[in-house]
């Protein structure tokens, strides 16, 4: 199947040729005829399966048929973070390239005053976060009586984050005729309540149960005393040589703390998290990115939607509380069919947390040691791996192992099917609540 046959016109096909895509995704195979067709869209696809392109290729073709009259947006893309904002903006003006579509993307954390004179000029295509949207149409520098198709991507997340009063201040402004698409990777009662008054008999699309122990990301656990995680973690980067590694760790406090230890024992380290400003976030990004820094350390809800290609490490300093985020996280690697590694490191007060992550996704992660590095407090050897079905249908089973064999590049393997959207649970949701 062909991005053609899927009824994208010559210069959409040719924008994705260029990005060396030959073949749909599962996810881009079901959500482009469906936005195509016009229908309103509710999708469970999480970050790493195509999900924007499986948005922005149909919405790009829609507007293409029609000009812009006035100045605009006529589709509204909302985001929960800033740089998800901005990658989907970068992926819009990617896509857009042989199209006469003007995007614009606002966020906040930013001075607002560019924004508003770009909003002046007329835009077709506009990817916001809320709270800013909000701020831009309180001062009447954006309009939405324009609007033609809202889409909100990683809609659980928007709702973990405190965004609902902002949707639904934005959507009582919006057009009654319009197109909405809603991309979200779990569908907890809120997600449903939210879609359900939302969505106008939608087309449901849902790729296949990703498997959290795809072969493609190996996954181990190395038992360790919390004083000598930083020790440890230096000792790995410079052993393996490793010149990426994505690390986590549960707080911006501790975030912080270890990019400090890390800079000092000559490791180039930097942090993403809620408390850094909008430059410091982009800048630490950019950096990663272009290989100037080793180590980006990053909590939960910052890493959430990065799309940093060909990620090979990604290394838990702490387990996260909620087990499902073991599976965001480690969906940072291997994606997009390559190969990964995913490393926790794990102290004796944490073995409560592996055991749930390991009854999550129904796996005993094999155990690694260190010479040096032996632990003076052991964790459980063998904790029970009882599986709870009620837990394994959630958010872990939309997981982000990919199961792509590895070294298969540019090309997603899974077959479409599997469960109908909106059955799927959000499970420890008030975990999730932590800041970023
Ligand atoms: P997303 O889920 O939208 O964050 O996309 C995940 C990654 O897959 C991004 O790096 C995209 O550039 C890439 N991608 C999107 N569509 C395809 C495709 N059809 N084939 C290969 N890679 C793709």
């Amino acid at each position: 199947m062909s991005f053609s046959s899927l009824g994208l016109s010559e210069q959409l096909v040719r924008a994705t040729t260029d990005q060396g895509y030959d073949t749909p995704s599962p996810i881009q195979l079901q959500a482009i005829p469906a936005v195509l067709s016009g229908k309103d869209v509710m999708a469970a696809a999480q970050t790493g399966t195509g999900k924007t392109a499986g948005f922005t290729l149909p919405l790009l073709q829609r507007l293409a048929e029609n000009p812009r009259t006035g100045k605009g947006p006529r589709a509204l893309i909302l985001t929960p973070t800033r740089e998800l904002a901005a990658q989907v903006h970068d992926s819009v003006n990617l896509y857009s390239r042989y199209v006469p579509t003007k995007a614009a993307v606002v966020f906040g954390g930013v001075k607002i005053n560019p924004q508003m004179m770009k909003l002046r000029k007329g835009v077709d295509v506009l990817v916001a976060t809320p709270g800013r949207l909000m701020d831009l149409y309180q001062q009447n520098a954006v309009r939405f009586n324009e609007v033609e198709i809202l889409v909100l991507d990683e809609a659980d997340r928007m709702l973990d984050m405190g965004f609902i009063r902002d949707i639904r201040k934005i959507l009582a402004l919006l057009p009654a005729k319009r197109q909405n698409l809603l991309f979200s990777a779990t569908f907890s009662s809120e997600i449903r309540t939210l879609a359900e008054g939302l969505l106008n008999n939608p087309v449901q699309v849902e790729v296949a149960a990703r498997n959290t122990a795809a072969e493609n990301i190996k996954q181990s656990v190395y038992p360790v005393d919390q004083s000598q995680k930083t020790a440890l973690l230096s000792k790995l980067v410079r052993d393996n040589s490793w010149d990426q590694v994505l690390v986590f760790t549960r707080t911006k406090h501790g975030a912080n703390r270890l990019t400090q230890k890390l800079e000092k024992d000559g490791i180039t380290a930097a942090a993403i998290h809620g408390n850094k400003s909008q430059g410091a976030r982009t800048r630490a990004l950019a950096d990663f990115k272009a290989g100037e820094v080793r180590v980006l350390v990053a909590t939960d809800i910052a890493a959430r939607g990065l799309d940093i290609k060909q990620l090979p490490q990604v290394v838990n300093f702490e387990l996260p509380n909620v087990p499902e985020d073991y599976v965001h996280r480690i969906g940072r690697t291997g994606r997009a069919g390559e190969s990964g590694h995913a490393l926790s490191l794990v102290s004796a007060d944490e073995g409560k947390m592996l055991a749930g992550i390991e009854r999550l996704i129904k796996k005993q992660l094999p155990r690694k040691s260190m010479e040096g590095f032996e632990p003076t407090n052991n964790l459980p050897l063998k904790p029970k791996a009882k599986a709870d079905p009620s837990k394994a249908r959630g958010r872990s089973s939309n997981g982000s192992g990919n199961g792509r064999p590895a070294g298969k590049p540019r090309s997603f393997g899974a077959k479409p099917g599997g469960r109908s959207a909106g059955r799927g649970q959000s499970s420890g949701q008030q975990g999730r609540r932590q800041s970023a």
